[in-house]
């Protein structure tokens, strides 16, 4: 059986404040047990956030990695300096950094080793836009991206990799893949796993869905078979929504 995780991705919001008090808000509540849940707060916010959560079953997740381990780099973070604040797993891939960081499969590529070789775990993202949804090379598109990204990684660092389908066009924009479309996506992702890695890794990695998810959708969302749980933008920065997202299991 696999892992059934909700993560919220907070992106650039909430400052040290109001991050505390979403946090304390988030720690009051009991949550399905079954169920692994993570936020990401942004870097400035991690150190707070790990010690507020240290007596949670919340696990605390950065949002980006540099390429690098260390080095004349301004303004970037290694996995290094993630580890030894305590968080194990960072977000790559993201649409906004593809799109507005250019940050290309090469990079993307180079990112996940540098965090995989560091011992620093990931949530690796990708996803089609809507013009190749439209001429119907969804498929296309998101099989190359995993094998531009993914296909020199070692598979005993696979234990350390949860997958992530998030259409771009269906992020922030309160249009979600149906879950039909969601499905077959998964299906398709775990297939590429399978042919290039084996059913034993196939089996078990988790694919989380990422676009619009709501209190509303999440149920039937997670209900079908290869979807192993959310990656959640807006809705997690609202304690009754991702709470509900993560009790909808
Ligand atoms: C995201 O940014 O990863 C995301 C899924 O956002 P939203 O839930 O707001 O669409």
């Amino acid at each position: 059986m696999r892992n059934k995780i909700v993560a919220g991705n907070w992106k650039m919001n909430n400052d040290f404040f109001e991050t505390k008090t979403l946090l304390y808000e988030l720690k009051k509540h009991e949550f399905n047990n079954s169920v692994t849940v993570m936020v990401s707060p942004s870097f400035t916010n991690l150190q707070q956030s790990v010690e507020i959560l240290s007596d949670s079953k919340i696990e605390v997740i950065a949002q980006n990695v540099n390429e690098s381990e260390k080095g004349a780099f301004t303004g970037e973070i290694s996995p290094l300096m993630l580890k030894s604040i305590g968080v194990s797993r960072v977000i790559v891939g993201h649409s906004e950094r593809r799109e507005y960081y250019n940050e290309t499969d090469k990079l993307l590529n180079k990112k996940i080793k540098n965090a995989l070789g560091n011992n620093l775990k990931i949530i690796f993202c990708f996803g089609e836009k809507i013009i190749d949804r439209k001429n119907k090379k969804e498929f296309e598109i998101v099989n190359n991206q995993l094998s531009k990204t993914l296909l020199d990684v070692n598979k005993t660092d696979w234990k350390n990799i949860i997958l992530a389908y998030e259409p771009v066009w269906a992020i922030g924009t309160g249009e979600n893949a149906t879950p039909e479309q969601v499905q077959e996506m998964h299906l398709n992702v775990r297939n590429w796993v399978k042919i290039n890695y084996g059913s034993k890794i196939s089996d078990i990695v988790p694919i989380l869905y990422g676009g619009s998810v709501k209190p509303n959708n999440s149920h039937e969302i997670f209900s079908q078979p290869d979807v192993d749980g959310g990656l959640i933008g807006g809705a997690s920065l609202y304690c009754d929504d991702f709470i509900e997202i993560i009790n909808s299991f």
